[in-house]
């Protein structure tokens, strides 16, 4: 498989999909550029080795139609300050061809919003599914989509993929593009490599013990990795949200605490897998509840199985905490998605911050932790420890696909 760090770019121009889907304010500033500095190695790289640059990202969702709020022209600016050199706008992506030809090494263009076709996505946007023509306007919009992903290809001489935060789609820019380049010409860009080799550490490479924090608010939206993890991991702690539907399930009283009540049986059935695989789960087993879901609320800790009428398990108590730390600090692979509370309040943070800290500990003695997917991002960078984890992960829905242990479209497209 062709590979950036040996690959000859020179004269070469290189079509690249980045993920520049970042925020923007009510002016069109950007409020957080973090999506553009990740691609930054990959593009900066291609630029040295004496290549030049076609960039394509999507930007919000604008369904498959032209929509001034989410022009790319409005990042232009901070792509040209980022790489330091000037950045020519294409407005509109899919007739760049002109510009592309007359490319020479070391010059950029940024494209327009791919998504402001729906080829993009390859879905039809005007017929609801349920209508009868729904079917042939899908397979329509599939031959289309192959076109569109055609006409990207025809402006480059080699294909690049570092999106990380789109790698789970299948679309016209991030996997059916790599149809048209030969085996040698596409590959993955740095930062894509990275969060690649991130999830082979913790699905494959695997040092023991392995745990896993899953937390946030529902068991529904993670059995899909829960059950993946159970068959890799030693010690799996479960907490956020979704403790109480496993109280309930054992028959505890939870009082107004969020509960999944058609969920009781699987966490019945998570429990009893985790006991026939020698998994040592383990449950939020009291918590910090609070008499309204506020900030201001009154608090008290009680165990989770034990909630009084009228108030709600809102945190991670003290014993849970030392509990979690007990199979924290001794790891050598650790995998955290998910808040252990509702972080968002301040009274609310002590379980979350206890776990990324025996996370930054067990990492500073030597285990390899990756912390991704949402929330648990959030997380580490409001205690301000982003830094002393292995790794954190970009991609919230493609990182939580992978691992599921699902192939992502974006990887398999290139390798
Ligand atoms: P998720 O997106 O599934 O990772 O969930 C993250 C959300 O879970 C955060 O917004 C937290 O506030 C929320 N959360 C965590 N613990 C609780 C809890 N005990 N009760 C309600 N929400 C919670």
């Amino acid at each position: 498989m062709a590979n950036i760090n040996n690959y000859d770019f020179k004269g070469k121009k290189a079509i690249v999909r980045v993920d520049f889907n970042v925020p923007l304010d009510e002016n069109g500033k950007v409020t957080d550029d973090t999506r553009i500095r990740g691609a930054l190695p990959t593009l900066k790289k291609i630029l040295e080795a004496g290549g030049s640059l076609i960039i394509m990202s999507h930007m919000g969702k604008p369904k498959g139609k032209v929509n001034p709020k989410y022009s790319l022209s409005q990042i232009r600016e901070d792509v040209e300050k980022a790489l330091g050199t000037p950045v020519k706008f294409v407005p509109d992506c899919a007739k760049a061809a002109d510009e592309a030809k007359a490319l020479k090494p070391g010059e950029v263009l940024l494209l327009e919003n791919l998504r402001f076709y729906p080829e993009e996505e390859g879905k039809p946007v005007d017929i609801d599914k349920a209508d009868p023509g729904y079917k042939e306007a899908a397979e329509k919009m599939k031959a289309l989509q192959k076109d569109f992903a055609k006409t990207l290809a025809s402006y480059a001489d080699v294909y690049v993929n570092d999106a990380f935060g789109t790698a789970h789609r299948k679309h016209a820019s991030t996997a059916v593009i790599a149809d048209y380049f030969s085996a040698e010409d596409k590959m993955l860009g740095l930062l894509m490599e990275k969060e690649v080799q991130a999830v082979d550490a913790i699905l494959k490479d695997i040092k023991r013990p392995f745990t896993a924090i899953m937390g946030g608010a529902k068991v529904s939206t993670k059995i899909g990795i829960i059950e993946n993890l159970m068959d890799k991991v030693d010690n799996l702690i479960l907490c956020g949200g979704m403790t109480f539907t496993f109280m309930k399930a054992q028959g505890g009283k939870i009082g107004n605490s969020i509960c999944e009540d058609d969920k009781l049986d699987l966490a019945l059935d998570l429990m009893k897998k985790a006991q026939e695989k020698g998994v040592k789960l383990v449950l939020a087993t009291d918590c910090v509840a609070a008499d309204a879901f506020s900030n201001d609320a009154d608090t008290k800790v009680c165990p989770s199985n034990d909630i009084p009428d009228g108030w709600e398990g809102m945190d991670a108590g003290p014993d849970s905490i030392l509990a979690f730390r007990e199979v924290i600090l001794p790891a050598k692979t650790i995998l955290w998605n998910g808040p252990a509370g509702v972080f968002e309040f301040e009274k609310f943070t002590r379980g979350s911050k206890a776990i990324a800290e025996a996370v930054a500990e067990a990492t500073q003695a030597g285990a390899f932790s990756l912390v991704g997917g949402g929330d648990s991002v959030a997380c580490v960078n409001k205690f301000g420890l982003a830094d002393s984890v292995s790794y954190v992960s970009t991609g919230g829905g493609a990182l939580l696909e992978a691992i599921e242990g699902k192939t992502l479209p974006g990887v398999a497209a290139v390798k």
